[in-house]
């Protein structure tokens, strides 16, 4: 087989047994790689129904169809688990170095069974497997544990995903790490800590095959150079925190707490601001031509040397939406989130929901008393001071950190039953997931796209805020076309999530970001990478497939179509400010939506997939668990 080594590493971290399974090709074109095949490997070895932290919970790791070959931004891989944090699928990408020296050590995946009985750090060198106490890693921060194992190994070619002390503490929405890269958003980094998983290294040493390699290398040539075109220039050059203006402008920048999608000090929390005043130098990830990564630092003032990478997400989670215009405590709350180890949205998004539950008398002063904190202290929005401890509170589960580090789901809930209140419906989360930096009340098609998403409130999962915000549709109604538009763009996402490929290079196949241009030319691709003879079809099935078999572990573990809900918020409070004013997404519009939805993805109306349409995508075996 070209491109694949065909082998997927199985480890059971108790017994400290490891074996080999091996695939046929025909799986491969099926699941392909990154979000799908991570997926599949789920479906595959998890215990079903078992809770996220029971030991019947694998870690399934799953490499790129393109990593360690010459095209473009595909040094990526997939990882897949139940959540800790949503109960449902997990699944992150990340790019760089990690993937390739993975797929050099001859792995197309990895499954990591059961749990290490003391902190261990896991070594994948080429064929040999070796688990190494991590005793001398605990406490430290991200890319320290990185560094500390290349300097304990003496390779500095060893690569590494790891935990920070958030993991170590089991926040429920912390992170895993891999060359200043993070696995995102639904709590791995929780699960490997429960775990006792601090790392998980690789050396790789030998050779990635391809069927054709002049055509490959042709055709990544073009490409690469086409990336360094006009049409990544504003991530190459702002980063996506350019992005901020313009969300502020459609009147969808998070603001408060999700109470307002248009922030008056916009402009000084900026990814042009960002640029003038903080950037220290761009950097990307392994196999990109792009570099979008703008390394940040804060100068001045009582956080200054706190340096991180600043994206969009991260920055509207920790600036607009807890009313913060100082940029230097938006980079350091964020620093904390990388350096530490968790998730910036879901932690921004977290804080946020305590800075409203301060100003509204559900919580007080006396509620932030804790040994670093003995006065307690308040927590207005636009307090980053108070910001910033309420993030070191949350990573050392201190005081009432312990409970914001639950997420808002569960940090809602006990405080309404401890103190009779109603402050869920400022709790912004779809399936536990806090979202991401879109407000959904005025982009009507994108929420339809986040109720159904099966990893809750991810905007990467699906696209719909594109044609809602390119003014394709009118983001403000409702009509029937939205079923398929939402459809369409969480496939036409999956389909860069499963490769994976940076979705930052969708424009540079032929200057449009649509099917017709980057489909035949992600076949060609693909064709001279494996020998295959995929066309615009196929690759459109593996968007189409990846979604399904995520529906599908969903399903198994009792998905209902009452999970496919929003945050109250966005059904009943309108924004007073911007082209959104006055405008909610309401029960009846969100059902309409969902049943448009199911119908364009072939599902019944409750929702779930038919046995005939699983068999024709090629998964009979799923058809006959979950098929109706
Ligand atoms: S464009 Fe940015 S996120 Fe995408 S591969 Fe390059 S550096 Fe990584």
């Amino acid at each position: 087989m070209y491109g694949y080594s065909g082998k997927i590493l199985h480890i059971d971290l108790k017994t400290k047994k490891s074996w080999v399974e091996t695939k046929p090709e025909e799986w491969y074109k099926i699941y392909i790689g990154g979000v799908s095949m991570a997926s599949r490997l789920l479906w595959e070895n998890i215990v079903p129904g078992c809770d996220p932290l029971d030991d019947g919970n694998p870690i399934c790791f799953a490499n790129g169809i393109f990593t360690g070959t010459p095209v473009p931004v595909g040094g990526k891989f997939g990882m897949a688990s139940k959540s800790p944090l949503t109960g449902v699928i997990g699944d992150s990408l990340s790019g760089s170095w990690f993937s390739i020296a993975l797929k050099r050590a001859g792995w197309d995946g990895v499954v990591l069974h059961n749990s290490c009985d003391k902190w261990t750090q896991l070594f994948i060198d080429d064929d040999r497997v070796q688990f190494n106490d991590a005793t001398y890693l605990l406490g430290k921060g991200t890319f320290e544990t990185e560094e500390a194992i290349r300097e304990k190994l003496g390779d500095d070619q060893i690569r590494s995903c790891t935990i920070g002390p958030c993991g170590e503490n089991l926040v429920r929405y912390a992170n895993v790490t891999n060359d200043g890269r993070q696995l995102g958003r639904t709590g791995h980094g929780m699960l490997w800590g429960h775990k006792k998983l601090k790392a998980v290294s690789v050396r790789g040493t030998k050779g990635v095959t391809v069927f054709d390699p002049a055509t490959l290398n042709q055709l990544s040539f073009d490409i690469s150079k086409s990336a360094q075109g006009k049409d990544t220039e504003k991530y190459r050059v702002y980063g996506t925190a350019t992005g901020l203006l313009a969300q502020n402008k459609s009147g969808v920048l998070p603001t408060r707490n999700f109470q307002e999608g248009v922030y008056e000090d916009a402009e000084m929390v900026s990814g042009e601001y960002l640029d003038k005043h903080h950037k220290v130098k761009v950097i990307a990830c392994a196999q990109c031509p792009i570099a979008c990564e703008q390394m940040s630092i804060v100068k001045t003032g009582e956080f200054a040397g706190a340096m991180t990478g600043i994206e969009y997400e991260s920055l509207f989670a920790n600036s607009s939406n807890l009313g913060i215009n100082d940029m230097r405590c938006a980079i350091k709350l964020i620093t904390i989130a990388d350096q530490d180890g968790m998730d910036t949205v879901s932690m921004g998004v977290t804080i946020g929901y305590a800075m409203e539950c301060f100003e509204k008398g559900v919580l007080t002063e006396k509620d932030f008393v804790c040994a670093s904190h003995p006065e307690g202290f308040t927590l207005n929005f636009g307090d980053g001071d108070s910001a910033v401890k309420l993030a070191e509170m949350i990573r050392d589960r201190e005081g009432i950190g312990n409970l914001m580090a639950e997420g808002v789901r569960i940090a809602s809930k006990k405080i309404d039953e401890e103190r009779g209140t109603d402050s869920w419906k400022w709790a912004l989360h779809i399936k536990g997931l806090e979202p991401a930096g879109y407000d959904a009340r005025s982009t009507k098609t994108f929420a339809v796209g986040l109720a159904t998403g099966t990893r809750g409130g991810c905007h990467n999962r699906s696209a719909a805020y594109d044609p809602d915000l390119k003014g394709e549709v009118d983001r403000l109604t409702v009509d029937p076309t939205r079923g398929h538009v939402a459809a369409e763009s969480e496939e036409y996402a999956a389909v860069y999530d499963t490769l994976p490929l940076c979705k930052f290079i969708r424009r540079s196949f032929t200057g449009k970001a649509d099917r017709a241009g980057a489909w035949p030319a992600i076949a060609k691709l693909i064709n001279a990478t494996t020998g295959w003879d995929f066309d615009y079809d196929d690759v459109d099935l593996i968007g189409i497939r990846a979604t399904n078999i995520k529906k599908a572990f969903n399903i198994r573990e009792g998905w209902t179509q009452e999970d496919d809900e929003l945050p109250w918020r966005w059904k009943h409070e309108p924004m007073t400010k911007g082209p959104g004013a006055g405008v909610v997404t309401t029960d009846e519009e969100l059902e309409y939506l969902k049943q448009l939805y199911y119908k364009a993805k072939n599902w019944t109306e409750e929702g779930l997939i038919p046995k005939e349409y699983l068999i024709k995508l090629g998964m009979a075996d799923v058809a006959e668990e979950i098929g109706v």
